[in-house]
Protein backbone atom coordinates (compact mmCIF):
# COMPACT_ATOMS: atom_id res chain seq x y z
CA UNK A 1 0.00 0.00 0.00
CA UNK A 2 1.32 3.74 -0.78
CA UNK A 3 1.89 5.48 2.55
CA UNK A 4 -1.38 7.83 2.98
CA UNK A 5 -0.85 12.10 3.51
CA UNK A 6 -1.45 13.29 6.45
CA UNK A 7 -4.37 15.05 5.74
CA UNK A 8 -6.12 11.71 4.83
CA UNK A 9 -8.67 9.99 7.52
CA UNK A 10 -6.71 8.64 10.69
CA UNK A 11 -8.33 5.19 10.07
CA UNK A 12 -6.45 5.08 7.21
CA UNK A 13 -3.16 6.10 8.00
CA UNK A 14 -3.88 3.53 10.70
CA UNK A 15 -4.35 0.83 8.34
CA UNK A 16 -1.16 1.61 5.93
CA UNK A 17 1.32 1.61 8.76
CA UNK A 18 0.37 -1.41 10.10
CA UNK A 19 -0.22 -3.26 6.70
CA UNK A 20 3.18 -1.88 6.17
CA UNK A 21 4.56 -4.24 9.40
CA UNK A 22 2.06 -7.06 9.00
CA UNK A 23 1.44 -7.81 5.24
CA UNK A 24 -2.01 -8.18 4.43
CA UNK A 25 -5.08 -9.47 6.47
CA UNK A 26 -6.25 -11.70 7.72
CA UNK A 27 -4.03 -11.37 11.09
CA UNK A 28 -4.97 -12.19 14.35
CA UNK A 29 -4.68 -10.03 17.44
CA UNK A 30 -2.23 -12.63 18.62
CA UNK A 31 -1.50 -15.95 17.91
CA UNK A 32 0.90 -18.99 19.57
CA UNK A 33 4.09 -20.51 17.71
CA UNK A 34 5.00 -24.12 18.33
CA UNK A 35 8.52 -23.99 16.93
CA UNK A 36 9.75 -25.95 19.30
CA UNK A 37 9.54 -29.77 21.38
CA UNK A 38 5.99 -29.15 21.69
CA UNK A 39 5.19 -32.36 19.59
CA UNK A 40 7.79 -34.39 21.28
CA UNK A 41 6.90 -33.50 24.71
CA UNK A 42 3.54 -33.86 24.00
CA UNK A 43 3.96 -37.43 22.26
CA UNK A 44 5.97 -38.59 25.25
CA UNK A 45 3.27 -37.65 27.66
CA UNK A 46 0.70 -39.45 25.79
CA UNK A 47 3.09 -42.31 25.79
CA UNK A 48 3.57 -42.50 29.18
CA UNK A 49 -0.24 -42.43 29.61
CA UNK A 50 0.28 -39.72 32.41
CA UNK A 51 -2.02 -37.10 30.98
CA UNK A 52 -3.51 -35.74 34.04
CA UNK A 53 -2.86 -34.79 38.16
CA UNK A 54 0.47 -35.82 38.12
CA UNK A 55 3.48 -36.64 36.14
CA UNK A 56 7.06 -35.41 35.30
CA UNK A 57 6.38 -32.49 33.47
CA UNK A 58 4.21 -30.59 36.07
CA UNK A 59 7.40 -30.65 38.20
CA UNK A 60 9.52 -30.21 35.50
CA UNK A 61 7.42 -27.05 34.61
CA UNK A 62 7.71 -25.46 38.18
CA UNK A 63 11.55 -25.80 38.43
CA UNK A 64 11.82 -24.39 35.14
CA UNK A 65 9.56 -21.25 35.89
CA UNK A 66 11.32 -20.67 39.26
CA UNK A 67 14.90 -20.27 37.34
CA UNK A 68 13.46 -18.72 34.83
CA UNK A 69 11.13 -15.81 36.84
CA UNK A 70 13.97 -16.07 40.08
CA UNK A 71 10.99 -16.92 42.50
CA UNK A 72 11.93 -19.52 44.55
CA UNK A 73 9.10 -21.48 43.95
CA UNK A 74 6.06 -21.41 41.46
CA UNK A 75 3.24 -23.63 41.56
CA UNK A 76 1.29 -24.48 38.29
CA UNK A 77 -2.34 -24.22 38.54
CA UNK A 78 -5.69 -24.40 36.03
CA UNK A 79 -5.12 -21.30 35.08
CA UNK A 80 -4.57 -17.54 35.87
CA UNK A 81 -7.61 -16.73 37.55
CA UNK A 82 -6.99 -20.07 39.88
CA UNK A 83 -3.77 -18.69 40.53
CA UNK A 84 -4.98 -15.14 41.46
CA UNK A 85 -8.08 -16.75 43.90
CA UNK A 86 -5.93 -18.75 45.84
CA UNK A 87 -2.82 -16.37 46.11
CA UNK A 88 -5.43 -13.78 47.64
CA UNK A 89 -6.93 -16.78 49.91
CA UNK A 90 -2.84 -16.92 51.21
CA UNK A 91 -2.66 -13.43 51.18
CA UNK A 92 -4.93 -13.31 54.48
CA UNK A 93 -7.98 -12.09 51.99
CA UNK A 94 -11.30 -13.00 53.50
CA UNK A 95 -14.75 -11.98 53.93
CA UNK A 96 -15.71 -8.30 53.71
CA UNK A 97 -11.98 -7.21 53.33
CA UNK A 98 -11.49 -4.73 49.98
CA UNK A 99 -8.91 -5.32 47.71
CA UNK A 100 -6.98 -2.36 45.59
CA UNK A 101 -7.26 -3.40 41.62
CA UNK A 102 -6.57 -1.42 38.95
CA UNK A 103 -10.06 -0.26 37.15
CA UNK A 104 -8.46 -0.80 34.04
CA UNK A 105 -8.18 -4.56 34.40
CA UNK A 106 -9.57 -7.83 32.55
CA UNK A 107 -12.18 -8.87 34.78
CA UNK A 108 -10.13 -11.73 36.43
CA UNK A 109 -8.47 -9.69 39.68
CA UNK A 110 -12.17 -8.67 40.34
CA UNK A 111 -13.78 -12.26 40.30
CA UNK A 112 -11.06 -13.54 42.30
CA UNK A 113 -11.35 -11.14 44.98
CA UNK A 114 -15.57 -11.51 44.99
CA UNK A 115 -14.52 -15.67 45.25
CA UNK A 116 -12.91 -14.91 48.70
CA UNK A 117 -16.42 -13.17 49.52
CA UNK A 118 -14.22 -9.48 49.74
CA UNK A 119 -15.07 -6.31 47.58
CA UNK A 120 -12.54 -5.19 44.77
CA UNK A 121 -12.06 -0.98 45.38
CA UNK A 122 -11.13 0.14 42.08
CA UNK A 123 -7.85 2.69 41.77
CA UNK A 124 -6.58 4.83 38.88
CA UNK A 125 -3.52 3.93 36.23
CA UNK A 126 -0.74 6.37 35.06
CA UNK A 127 -0.27 6.81 31.64
CA UNK A 128 3.36 6.13 31.81
CA UNK A 129 3.14 2.45 32.88
CA UNK A 130 -0.77 2.16 32.26
CA UNK A 131 -0.84 0.31 35.76
CA UNK A 132 -1.73 1.17 39.07
CA UNK A 133 -0.61 4.94 40.06
CA UNK A 134 1.49 4.75 43.20
CA UNK A 135 0.95 8.68 43.97
CA UNK A 136 -2.62 8.76 43.65
CA UNK A 137 -2.99 5.93 45.11
CA UNK A 138 -1.01 6.95 48.62
CA UNK A 139 -2.66 10.84 48.15
CA UNK A 140 -6.11 8.58 48.28
CA UNK A 141 -5.26 6.39 50.95
CA UNK A 142 -3.81 9.20 53.31
CA UNK A 143 -7.15 11.36 52.77
CA UNK A 144 -9.52 8.30 52.77
CA UNK A 145 -7.96 5.95 55.60
CA UNK A 146 -6.82 4.72 59.00
CA UNK A 147 -4.46 2.89 60.77
CA UNK A 148 -6.13 0.74 63.10
CA UNK A 149 -4.39 -2.51 64.95
CA UNK A 150 -2.17 -2.45 62.12
CA UNK A 151 -4.26 -2.55 59.73
CA UNK A 152 -5.30 0.10 57.12
CA UNK A 153 -9.21 0.99 57.49
CA UNK A 154 -11.17 2.36 55.02
CA UNK A 155 -12.80 5.17 56.59
CA UNK A 156 -15.93 5.20 55.10
CA UNK A 157 -16.70 1.88 54.86
CA UNK A 158 -15.28 0.51 57.82
CA UNK A 159 -13.88 -2.13 56.42
CA UNK A 160 -9.77 -3.45 56.06
CA UNK A 161 -8.59 -2.96 52.44
CA UNK A 162 -6.48 -6.19 53.16
CA UNK A 163 -4.45 -6.39 49.98
CA UNK A 164 -3.69 -4.59 46.31
CA UNK A 165 -3.13 -6.42 43.18
CA UNK A 166 -0.99 -4.11 40.69
CA UNK A 167 -0.94 -5.43 37.09
CA UNK A 168 1.39 -5.10 34.45
CA UNK A 169 -0.48 -4.11 31.51
CA UNK A 170 0.28 -5.52 27.90
CA UNK A 171 3.52 -6.58 29.80
CA UNK A 172 4.81 -3.32 30.68
CA UNK A 173 5.87 -3.42 33.88
CA UNK A 174 3.75 -0.85 36.76
CA UNK A 175 6.13 1.29 39.21
CA UNK A 176 6.23 -2.06 42.08
CA UNK A 177 9.11 0.03 43.54
CA UNK A 178 6.17 3.29 44.42
CA UNK A 179 3.65 0.64 45.32
CA UNK A 180 5.95 -1.59 47.51
CA UNK A 181 6.45 1.61 49.69
CA UNK A 182 2.82 2.38 49.40
CA UNK A 183 2.21 -1.26 50.91
CA UNK A 184 4.78 -1.32 53.24
CA UNK A 185 3.50 2.18 54.69
CA UNK A 186 0.10 1.30 54.62
CA UNK A 187 -0.31 -2.32 55.61
CA UNK A 188 -1.64 -3.66 52.81
CA UNK A 189 -0.16 -6.75 51.69
CA UNK A 190 0.90 -6.55 47.90
CA UNK A 191 -0.16 -9.68 45.10
CA UNK A 192 1.48 -9.09 41.49
CA UNK A 193 -1.11 -10.44 38.73
CA UNK A 194 2.35 -11.02 36.16
CA UNK A 195 -0.66 -12.82 33.86
CA UNK A 196 1.25 -10.43 30.99
CA UNK A 197 4.19 -10.01 31.97
CA UNK A 198 6.19 -13.53 31.61
CA UNK A 199 9.43 -12.16 30.51
CA UNK A 200 9.58 -8.51 31.91
CA UNK A 201 11.89 -6.99 34.28
CA UNK A 202 11.75 -4.26 36.37
CA UNK A 203 15.31 -2.88 37.46
CA UNK A 204 16.81 -6.22 36.46
CA UNK A 205 13.96 -8.25 38.52
CA UNK A 206 11.02 -10.44 37.02
CA UNK A 207 7.75 -8.96 37.52
CA UNK A 208 5.42 -11.02 39.67
CA UNK A 209 8.87 -11.33 41.99
CA UNK A 210 8.40 -8.40 44.08
CA UNK A 211 5.12 -8.81 46.07
CA UNK A 212 4.63 -11.40 48.89
CA UNK A 213 2.68 -13.68 46.03
CA UNK A 214 2.70 -13.05 42.06
CA UNK A 215 0.82 -15.17 39.38
CA UNK A 216 1.41 -16.10 36.30
CA UNK A 217 -1.39 -16.66 33.10
CA UNK A 218 -0.31 -19.68 29.86
CA UNK A 219 -3.93 -18.80 28.28
CA UNK A 220 -3.79 -19.42 24.58
CA UNK A 221 -3.20 -15.22 23.85
CA UNK A 222 -0.42 -15.09 26.55
CA UNK A 223 3.50 -15.19 25.56
CA UNK A 224 3.44 -18.72 26.64
CA UNK A 225 0.77 -20.87 26.25
CA UNK A 226 -0.13 -24.62 28.00
CA UNK A 227 -3.62 -24.48 26.46
CA UNK A 228 -5.23 -22.98 29.55
CA UNK A 229 -2.56 -22.80 32.46
CA UNK A 230 -1.23 -20.33 35.41
CA UNK A 231 0.77 -20.52 38.13
CA UNK A 232 1.28 -18.88 41.43
CA UNK A 233 5.04 -17.54 42.60
CA UNK A 234 6.53 -16.86 45.72
CA UNK A 235 9.66 -16.37 47.85
CA UNK A 236 8.08 -18.25 51.04
CA UNK A 237 8.09 -22.00 51.52
CA UNK A 238 5.32 -22.06 53.91
CA UNK A 239 3.23 -20.49 51.34
CA UNK A 240 4.71 -22.02 48.73
CA UNK A 241 3.32 -25.28 50.28
CA UNK A 242 -0.07 -24.45 50.96
CA UNK A 243 -0.59 -23.08 47.54
CA UNK A 244 0.09 -26.78 46.38
CA UNK A 245 -1.94 -27.97 49.25
CA UNK A 246 -5.04 -25.74 48.46
CA UNK A 247 -4.89 -26.47 44.67
CA UNK A 248 -4.54 -30.01 45.22
CA UNK A 249 -8.13 -30.76 46.86
CA UNK A 250 -5.95 -30.44 50.09
CA UNK A 251 -5.48 -33.99 50.53
CA UNK A 252 -3.11 -35.70 53.32
CA UNK A 253 -0.27 -37.34 51.09
CA UNK A 254 -0.96 -41.19 51.78
CA UNK A 255 -0.35 -43.80 49.17
CA UNK A 256 -4.05 -45.27 49.64
CA UNK A 257 -6.34 -43.14 51.76
CA UNK A 258 -8.37 -40.19 50.85
CA UNK A 259 -8.35 -37.72 53.90
CA UNK A 260 -8.46 -34.08 53.48
CA UNK A 261 -7.67 -31.46 55.91
CA UNK A 262 -9.49 -28.61 54.73
CA UNK A 263 -11.20 -27.23 52.05
CA UNK A 264 -9.48 -27.62 49.18
CA UNK A 265 -9.42 -26.73 45.65
CA UNK A 266 -9.30 -28.91 42.49
CA UNK A 267 -6.83 -26.43 40.30
CA UNK A 268 -3.89 -28.33 39.46
CA UNK A 269 -2.12 -28.42 35.91
CA UNK A 270 -2.40 -31.03 34.16
CA UNK A 271 0.43 -33.21 33.19
CA UNK A 272 -0.02 -32.59 29.21
CA UNK A 273 -0.65 -28.79 29.44
CA UNK A 274 2.87 -28.46 31.73
CA UNK A 275 4.44 -30.92 28.44
CA UNK A 276 3.46 -28.27 26.71
CA UNK A 277 4.73 -25.73 28.85
CA UNK A 278 8.08 -26.71 29.09
CA UNK A 279 8.57 -27.23 25.23
CA UNK A 280 6.84 -23.39 25.02
CA UNK A 281 9.47 -22.06 27.86
CA UNK A 282 12.37 -23.14 25.99
CA UNK A 283 11.78 -20.43 23.46
CA UNK A 284 10.61 -17.73 25.53
CA UNK A 285 13.67 -15.88 24.52
CA UNK A 286 12.84 -15.78 20.96
CA UNK A 287 9.12 -15.01 21.47
CA UNK A 288 10.25 -12.14 23.60
CA UNK A 289 13.21 -10.30 20.77
CA UNK A 290 10.43 -11.49 17.67
CA UNK A 291 8.15 -9.01 20.19
CA UNK A 292 10.81 -6.10 20.63
CA UNK A 293 11.56 -6.22 17.19
CA UNK A 294 8.25 -5.97 16.17
CA UNK A 295 7.79 -2.64 18.28
CA UNK A 296 10.62 -1.62 16.43
CA UNK A 297 8.69 -2.29 13.25
CA UNK A 298 5.57 -0.09 14.37
CA UNK A 299 7.35 2.83 15.81
CA UNK A 300 9.07 3.30 12.84
CA UNK A 301 5.81 2.51 10.49
CA UNK A 302 4.05 5.35 13.04
CA UNK A 303 6.64 7.87 13.59
CA UNK A 304 5.47 9.81 10.55
CA UNK A 305 2.00 9.82 11.88
CA UNK A 306 0.89 12.65 14.09
CA UNK A 307 -1.69 12.03 17.29
CA UNK A 308 -0.69 8.15 17.49
CA UNK A 309 2.33 6.70 19.43
CA UNK A 310 2.98 2.90 20.25
CA UNK A 311 3.30 2.89 23.68
CA UNK A 312 6.93 2.61 24.63
CA UNK A 313 8.64 0.23 27.91
CA UNK A 314 8.59 2.61 30.80
CA UNK A 315 11.95 3.78 32.27
CA UNK A 316 13.78 1.00 34.72
CA UNK A 317 12.19 -1.84 32.75
CA UNK A 318 12.16 -4.33 29.94
CA UNK A 319 9.14 -5.19 28.36
CA UNK A 320 7.85 -8.49 26.77
CA UNK A 321 5.83 -5.76 24.35
CA UNK A 322 2.82 -8.66 24.74
CA UNK A 323 0.27 -7.04 23.15
CA UNK A 324 1.56 -4.39 21.11
CA UNK A 325 -0.70 -1.01 22.13
CA UNK A 326 -1.73 2.36 19.96
CA UNK A 327 -2.36 5.45 22.23
CA UNK A 328 -3.98 8.16 19.93
CA UNK A 329 -3.95 11.89 21.38
CA UNK A 330 -7.74 12.75 22.90
CA UNK A 331 -8.34 14.23 19.15
CA UNK A 332 -8.96 10.83 17.49
CA UNK A 333 -10.57 8.80 20.87
CA UNK A 334 -13.77 9.86 18.24
CA UNK A 335 -12.15 8.27 16.02
CA UNK A 336 -11.84 4.92 18.08
CA UNK A 337 -14.91 3.33 16.38
CA UNK A 338 -14.12 3.84 13.05
CA UNK A 339 -10.27 2.63 13.27
CA UNK A 340 -11.77 -0.60 14.94
CA UNK A 341 -14.37 -1.29 11.89
CA UNK A 342 -12.06 -0.33 8.79
CA UNK A 343 -8.45 -2.75 10.35
CA UNK A 344 -11.08 -5.49 11.35
CA UNK A 345 -13.25 -5.16 8.34
CA UNK A 346 -10.22 -5.97 6.53
CA UNK A 347 -8.86 -8.99 8.79
CA UNK A 348 -6.39 -6.85 11.26
CA UNK A 349 -7.55 -7.71 14.37
CA UNK A 350 -6.85 -4.91 16.59
CA UNK A 351 -9.27 -4.27 19.90
CA UNK A 352 -9.78 -1.84 22.20
CA UNK A 353 -8.39 -1.42 25.89
CA UNK A 354 -11.18 -3.21 28.84
CA UNK A 355 -14.14 -1.44 29.07
CA UNK A 356 -13.44 0.01 33.15
CA UNK A 357 -14.24 -3.19 35.38
CA UNK A 358 -15.65 -0.75 37.73
CA UNK A 359 -18.48 0.12 35.28
CA UNK A 360 -19.95 -3.60 34.58
CA UNK A 361 -23.29 -3.80 36.18
CA UNK A 362 -21.72 -6.45 38.92
CA UNK A 363 -19.02 -4.03 40.20
CA UNK A 364 -20.43 -0.97 39.86
CA UNK A 365 -21.69 -0.22 43.71
CA UNK A 366 -17.75 -1.32 44.64
CA UNK A 367 -15.59 1.64 46.42
CA UNK A 368 -13.18 3.62 43.96
CA UNK A 369 -11.28 6.52 43.82
CA UNK A 370 -11.11 8.90 40.92
CA UNK A 371 -10.75 7.52 37.85
CA UNK A 372 -9.68 10.25 35.36
CA UNK A 373 -6.79 8.77 33.67
CA UNK A 374 -7.88 5.15 33.59
CA UNK A 375 -11.11 6.38 31.95
CA UNK A 376 -8.74 8.75 29.10
CA UNK A 377 -6.90 5.05 29.01
CA UNK A 378 -9.61 3.45 28.03
CA UNK A 379 -10.98 5.62 25.44
CA UNK A 380 -7.80 5.60 23.45
CA UNK A 381 -5.26 2.90 23.92
CA UNK A 382 -5.96 0.26 20.76
CA UNK A 383 -3.93 -3.21 20.65
CA UNK A 384 -2.56 -3.80 17.20
CA UNK A 385 -1.46 -7.44 16.02
CA UNK A 386 1.22 -8.72 18.21
CA UNK A 387 2.02 -12.50 17.25
CA UNK A 388 5.99 -12.88 17.23
CA UNK A 389 5.19 -14.93 13.70
CA UNK A 390 4.77 -11.55 12.73
CA UNK A 391 8.43 -10.96 13.04
CA UNK A 392 9.45 -14.16 12.67
CA UNK A 393 8.16 -14.42 8.96
CA UNK A 394 9.43 -10.86 8.25
CA UNK A 395 11.57 -10.42 5.30
C1 LIG B 1 -4.98 -13.46 31.25
C2 LIG B 1 -5.10 -12.67 32.48
C3 LIG B 1 -5.40 -13.26 33.73
C4 LIG B 1 -5.66 -14.72 33.93
O1 LIG B 1 -6.46 -15.27 32.98
P1 LIG B 1 -6.79 -16.82 32.81
O2 LIG B 1 -7.49 -16.82 31.48
O3 LIG B 1 -7.66 -17.21 33.94
O4 LIG B 1 -5.52 -17.60 32.77
C5 LIG B 1 -5.42 -12.45 34.85
N1 LIG B 1 -5.17 -11.14 34.77
C6 LIG B 1 -4.88 -10.54 33.60
C7 LIG B 1 -4.56 -9.08 33.60
C8 LIG B 1 -4.85 -11.27 32.42
O5 LIG B 1 -4.56 -10.66 31.26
Amino acid sequence: MKSLGSNSPIELQILAAITKVVGAGPVALHEPTFEGNEWLYLKECLDSTYVSSVGKFVDQFEVELAKFTGSKYAISVVNGTAALHIALKLAGVTQNDEVLIPALNFVASANAVTYCSAIPHFTDSEERTLGMDPRKLREYLMRTTNQIGGHCINSSTGRVIRAMVPMHTFGHPVDIEGLLAVSRDFNIVLVEDAAESLGSYYSGKHTGTFGSLGILSFNGNKIITTGGGGAILTDNQNIATRAKHLTTTAKVPHRWSFSHNEIGYNYRMPNINAALGCAQLEKIESKIQAKRDLYDLYRKAFAPITGVTVFNEPEKCRSNYWLQTLCLSSEYSERKEQILEKTNDLGIMTRPAWNLISSSEVFKSCPRMDLNVAEFLSHTLVNIPSSPSIVMNYD
